[in-house]
C-alpha cells in the first residue's frame, strides 16, 4: 500500500507493520485509485476511519465475578448519510477488523446507491460461552456506552456474525431506554413484531443468490443444473444454499465451524437446514459424507460461496479451488493475493461489496417503515430488493468491461467515486 504524502503522516494506530484486515481494504483502495480522476484527490479521506469509539463493556457474569469486555464501534465515512453497519461477537474481533469492516460499509452502501455512510462495531467476546442473562447484559452495556454515537439520524446498527433478532431488540429497547422514548430505527434487523421487515432475515442470502443468477447468465452458467459448495451455514450461506438449490443447483458441500459435509449427488438442504437449526452446525448430518475440512477447497463446483469470515480464500487455498464463480456471502473473505491467483485463473468473483448487498438494502428498507410507521409486504420487500441488486450489478458488470478490471475494483469504482463526490459537494468543515 502507498504511504501517505510526508505532509499528512499516517495516524499512529494505522502505522503497524501487520495491518490485518484493514491493511486488506488500503490495498483495495490503491487499486481503485488510477481510476477516480479528480476526485482521487479526496482519496486519503477513505485511508482513514472519520470516527472509532473503544468501549469497555464490564458486565457481573452468572458465578459473582465482573468480566470486561473489549467493545468497538467505528464509523468510517458519513458523506452520503448516517453510520449504517452491523455489530459482531466474535472472540477474534480486533480494531483493525471492525474498521475493515465499516470501510467496506461505506463502499457496500455506495454500492448500491443507499442513503448511508459506513459502520461496524463488534464485541471480542464468544457468545457461545455466556448465559442468556450474560449475554443481554454485555449487549445492552455495550449499548449504551455506544450510545452517544448511534442513533436513527446518526449511526444505525444490525446484526452481523454471532448476533441476531434478539439482540436488535435488546439493543433497541437499551438506546429507547436512555431516551425516554421507543425509537425503532435505532438497529435494524429487528423482530418484525418490534418494527423489523420482512425478508430482512433472508435478506443477505436473497442477494447472494440474485447477484449470482445476474453474473452466470454474464458467463454462459446454468444455475440449474450447477454444483454449489458453501462455507457457513447460518444466516447467509444458509438461505443462498436453499434459493441455488430451489432453482435446481446441487449443493454438494457445507463446511462450517465444526466440520464438512459432501453429497455428490446434493445434499437435501430444508433438511441440513433443520438439522443445523437443532444441533448448531452441519457436523453429524446423517445423509452426508463428512471430509477432511482442507478438502473443502477442492472439491468439484462451479460455484463456491464463502459466507463466513475473512480472508478464509489465500495464497495457500486459491489455487486449488475448482469453481468457475466466487460468490462472496461473507464480508473480506479474499485476500488480494488469492483475488489474483483467482483472476490469473479465471475465476470470476463476484465481490462482498456487491454480493453480500442484500442485507443493508432491507436494512434500509426497515428504516424507512420505522420512520413512517407504514410497513410493506414481503413480496413488495422482495420485488424491490431483486431490483436494485439487479439494477446495481449490471452498472457494476458493464464498468469492469470498460475499465477491464475486477468486478471488485469495478465496485469500489461505482463505490468512491459516489463517495467522494459527496465529499466534494459538501465541502470541508469549517
Ligand atoms: N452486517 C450486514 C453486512 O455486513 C448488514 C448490515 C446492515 O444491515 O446494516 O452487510
Amino acid at each position: 500500500m502507498s504511504a501517505a504524502p510526508a505532509s499528512h503522516p499516517l495516524p499512529s494506530y494505522l502505522q503497524a507493520n501487520n495491518l490485518g484486515p484493514w491493511g486488506v481494504y488500503l490495498q483495495q483502495v490503491d487499486r481503485v485509485t488510477p481510476y477516480l480522476g479528480n476526485l482521487s484527490r479526496w482519496v486519503e479521506t477513505l485511508k482513514r476511519p472519520k470516527r472509532a469509539l473503544i468501549v469497555d463493556v464490564p458486565i457481573h457474569l452468572d458465578n459473582g465475578t465482573v468480566a470486561h469486555f473489549e467493545g468497538y464501534r467505528v464509523q468510517h465515512n458519513v458523506s452520503r448519510g448516517p453510520g449504517k453497519g452491523g455489530v459482531r461477537f466474535h472472540q477474534d474481533v480486533t480494531l483493525s477488523e471492525v474498521m475493515a469492516l465499516s470501510a467496506w460499509m461505506s463502499i457496500k452502501n455506495a454500492a448500491v446507491n443507499v442513503p448511508y455512510g459506513g459502520a461496524k462495531g463488534g464485541i471480542r467476546v464468544d457468545p457461545k460461552t455466556l448465559s442468556r442473562g450474560e449475554l443481554e447484559r454485555m449487549t445492552r452495556r455495550y449499548t449504551s456506552e455506544i450510545g452517544i454515537i448511534i442513533g436513527p439520524n446518526k449511526d444505525i446498527p444490525a446484526p452481523d456474525v454471532n448476533t441476531d433478532e434478539q439482540i436488535m431488540a435488546w439493543m433497541m429497547d437499551t438506546y429507547s431506554m436512555n431516551q425516554g422514548s421507543t425509537a425503532t430505527g435505532v438497529v435494524t434487523g429487528k423482530p418484525v413484531d418490534l418494527g423489523g421487515s420482512l425478508g430482512r432475515r433472508e435478506a443477505t442470502g436473497r442477494g447472494v443468490f440474485t447477484v449470482g443468477a445476474e453474473a452466470a447468465k454474464h458467463i454462459g452458467m446454468d444455475i440449474s443444473t450447477a454444483r454449489v459448495a458453501v462455507q457457513g451455514f447460518g444466516n447467509v450461506g444458509g438461505i443462498a444454499g436453499k434459493l441455488f438449490a430451489e432453482a435446481g443447483a446441487r449443493v454438494v458441500a457445507v463446511q462450517d465451524h465444526a466440520g464438512t459435509i459432501f453429497r455428490e449427488a446434493g445434499l437435501d438442504v430444508p433438511s441440513l437446514l433443520r438439522h443445523v437449526a437443532h444441533t448448531g452446525s452441519v457436523a453429524g448430518f446423517a445423509q452426508a459424507e463428512a471430509i477432511a475440512n482442507d478438502l473443502f477447497w477442492e472439491v468439484d463446483c462451479d460455484i463456491l460461496i464463502p459466507a463466513a469470515l475473512e480472508q478464509q480464500i489465500n495464497g495457500s487455498n486459491a489455487g486449488r479451488i475448482k469453481a468457475r464463480m466466487v460468490i462472496e456471502g461473507a464480508n473480506g473473505p479474499t485476500t488480494p493475493e488469492a483475488d489474483d491467483i483467482l483472476h490469473d485463473r479465471n475465476v470470476l468473483v463476484l465481490p462482498d461489496v456487491i454480493a453480500n448487498a442484500g442485507g443493508v438494502t432491507v436494512s434500509y428498507f426497515e428504516w424507512v417503515q420505522d420512520f413512517s410507521s407504514f410497513f410493506w409486504d414481503e413480496a413488495e420487500i422482495n420485488a424491490r430488493l431483486v431490483r436494485i441488486m439487479r439494477e446495481a450489478f449490471a452498472g457494476i458488470w458493464q464498468v469492469a468491461q470498460d475499465n477491464k478490471v475486477s468486478l471488485r475494483t469495478a465496485t469500489f469504482i461505482v463505490a468512491c467515486k459516489r463517495i467522494l463526490h459527496t465529499r466534494e459537494l459538501r465541502g470541508l468543515y469549517p
